[in-house]
């Protein structure tokens, strides 16, 4: 995740960027707009929908949870067979310890729906 200082540039950067979508329309025409700084988690890449100007930052709670996206597949995965989210978090703890609230999986299942 080593990105190097790309982002002064004002590149007109035309290339899709992987799995990115705009969360408002579907546009794939995403374009990158800053960082956003925070306290927890140090820089974020924001992106901007050039199609509807809908700002957004990507897979927040995959930033949270760093690299671990393949738990956050399996929480959503647990939950879409229907499994509350305080029963995946009781899942979570007991493999990965401390990991996630049943509150940030609820946020993803509402960030990724299926
Ligand atoms: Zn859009």
């Amino acid at each position: 995740m080593t990105r190097k200082d790309q982002s002064k540039s004002k590149s007109k950067n035309k290339k899709k960027y992987k799995n990115l979508s705009c969360p408002s329309c579907k546009s794939e025409n995403i374009i990158k707009r800053g960082f956003r700084k925070t306290e927890n988690r140090g820089k974020i890449q924001r992106y901007s929908c050039k199609n509807c100007g809908f700002r957004f930052v990507k897979d927040e709670g995959f930033l949270r949870m760093r690299n671990s996206s393949q738990r956050i597949t399996l929480c959503l995965d647990l939950f879409f067979r229907g499994i509350s989210t305080r029963k995946i978090q009781e899942h979570l703890q007991a493999f990965y310890s401390k990991n996630a609230s049943w509150v940030s999986i609820y946020s993803w299942v509402i960030k990724y729906p299926k």
